[in-house]
């Protein structure tokens, strides 16, 4: 078993320094491969409602050999979802989805703003924390400007921002922004959806330099950001090569010339204008 190393949030919670995302994985062979991250160390699992899947999540969970309590479990509430009441339903819709009796932490997945509901979202989230349905709350593909926003009307400042982070767009200004304000970075598409990333020469020839695979070269960089980047592997092999990121190190120079392959989003997925509900 491969042991990922906590952090602790800025509410005084554990999380990991790596978790698992679950888009796409459904059905039995979604548990299966859910169920084989947790047996090799995966302790952070990502859902949301939107990717269909929380029933499989939950019920993998109870079929691992790990305690509940030892487990971080993410969802999201969606866009058509936003509104203080609104997301306390929805959050109870996930847990009866997951069998579960507590969200370890819970995501407004995007801030749709031109609807305008995020801070009231938040502000229903702080209800539910207080009920004890969820543990920490956090957002997913906000701004910094977005993020001030909820500091300054609820007083709260979210735990995580889950945001499209990976060697192509590596978020300097966002992470700079998180690290002053202790919000936690989590990378979603860290491996920019396999792309033609993997096969970028300077990933080889560090992957060469340290005896590792492009991949874990990559999520080791996620690593060094200081984000918890959150790799999809449905193969029980490519899950464990890429949690075991914790036994060498990049150097500065090296951290910085992954960071030169920036060139943009993967997709139009601009927080400022894209919506999902
Ligand atoms: P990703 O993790 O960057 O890439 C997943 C792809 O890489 C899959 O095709 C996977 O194939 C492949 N892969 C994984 N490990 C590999 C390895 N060691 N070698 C070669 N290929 C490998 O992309 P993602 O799924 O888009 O992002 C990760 C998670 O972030 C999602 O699952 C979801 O939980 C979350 N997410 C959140 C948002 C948001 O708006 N908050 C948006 C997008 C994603 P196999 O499965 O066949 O290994």
């Amino acid at each position: 078993m491969i042991t990922i190393p906590d952090i602790t949030l800025n509410d005084g919670h554990r999380f990991a320094g790596l978790g698992l995302g679950t888009y796409n994985l459904r059905g039995e062979e979604g548990i299966d491969a859910i169920v084989a991250a947790i047996e090799s160390g995966y302790r952070v699992i990502d859902t949301a409602v939107n990717y269909e899947n929380e029933a499989e999540v939950g019920e993998a969970v109870r079929r691992s050999s790990v305690d509940r309590d030892d487990l971080i479990v993410t969802t999201k509430v969606p866009g058509r979802h936003h509104g203080r009441d609104e997301v306390i339903a929805s959050a109870q819709e996930s847990l009866e989805r997951l069998g579960l009796e507590r969200i370890d932490l819970y995501l407004i997945h995007w801030p749709n703003s031109r609807v305008d509901k995020y801070v009231d979202t938040f502000r229903g989230m702080l209800d539910l924390r207080e009920r004890g349905l969820v543990r920490s709350l956090g957002v997913s593909n906000f701004t910094a400007p977005m993020l001030e926003r909820v500091i300054a009307e609820t007083g709260a400042t979210p735990a995580v921002n889950q945001v499209e982070l990976h060697p192509y767009f590596p978020q300097a200004e966002l992470r700079a922004f998180h690290a002053e304000h202790g919000i936690r970075t989590e990378s979603w598409s860290p491996l920019a959806r396999r792309s033609e990333l993997l096969t970028e020469p300077v990933l080889g020839e560090l992957a060469e330099a340290h005896g590792v695979t492009p991949t874990q070269i990559v999520l080791r960089w996620h690593v060094q950001l200081g984000s918890t980047p959150i790799p999809k592997s449905a193969d029980p092999e490519r899950q464990r090569e890429n949690a075991d990121v914790f036994g060498f190190s990049l150097r500065d120079d090296e951290v910085a010339a992954i960071s030169a392959l920036e060139r943009g989003r993967l997709w139009d997925g601009n927080p400022d204008t894209h919506e999902e509900f």
